[in-house]
């Protein structure tokens, strides 16, 4: 039976095939207003996922996401890795017990953004990867609950993912390295929204796929 975990390998080297892919431009984007390390730090995370993927596969959902956690916040550094790390960790608290479907995975997922808002005392509009991470959240919980199929779900992700992704170009950065520059932070779309986006979507790519 295809459960959730046994996904895991696909959805982490499609993942790591996407950031792979775009590293050039999500460090441009990390050096214009932050530091430069985002997609390296990232990378480091997906090659110990990678490392693991074969075990991970084999454990409960909730064992898994907690893995996962534990792995990215002790191999990705910089504010990203705790903030990864989070919604991991808090997705695995959340998944304590149930299998990961439609029906209970959008709760689960919103309480990891949840997790990762209050961490990162940060919330929509301060051009962070939380601009991607609550409109998809919030459009997977209202899909759920008007019981919308899983296409149309995942459809909304996308959208939803892209328009929050896009959304950080304009805003002023009030959180992390990027706010250190006020409104010269303007003009330039946030790193971890990016690679938040990028991840989202390829995930829901192998969700499509026949
Ligand atoms: P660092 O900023 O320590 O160099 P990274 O470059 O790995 O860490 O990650 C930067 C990304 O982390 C930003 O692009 C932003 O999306 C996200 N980020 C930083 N601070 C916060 C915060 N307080 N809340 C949510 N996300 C944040
Ligand atoms: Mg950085």
């Amino acid at each position: 039976m295809m459960t959730f975990s046994t996904f895991l390998p696909l959805f982490i080297s499609a993942a790591q095939k996407t950031i792979n892919d775009n590293v050039d431009e999500v460090t441009e984007l990390d050096r214009a207003i932050g530091d430069g390390d985002h997609v390296i730090n990232l990378q480091r995370g997906l090659e110990a996922l990678d490392t693991i993927s074969a075990n991970l596969s084999a454990l409960d959902s909730s064992s898994a996401l907690m893995k996962i956690g534990m792995t990215l916040m002790s191999t990705m550094g910089g504010a990203s890795g705790s903030l990864f790390g989070t919604l991991f960790l808090s997705m695995a608290k959340a998944a304590k017990g149930k299998e990961l479907d439609i029906t209970t995975f959008p709760d689960i997922f919103a309480q990891g953004v949840e997790s990762v808002k209050q961490r990162g005392k940060a919330d929509i509009g301060e051009k962070t990867m939380l601009d991607t991470l609550i409109p998809v959240a919030k459009s997977m919980q209202a899909d759920s609950a008007n019981n919308e199929p899983l296409n149309i779900m995942l459809d909304n992700v996308v959208v939803e993912a892209i328009k929050g992704m896009e959304s950080t170009k304009d805003l002023i950065a009030t959180k992390g390295r990027a706010s250190f520059l006020g409104e010269r932070s303007k003009g330039h779309i946030d790193a971890g929204a990016r690679t938040s986006q990028l991840m989202i979507c390829t995930i829901v790519d192998v969700l499509n796929q026949p």
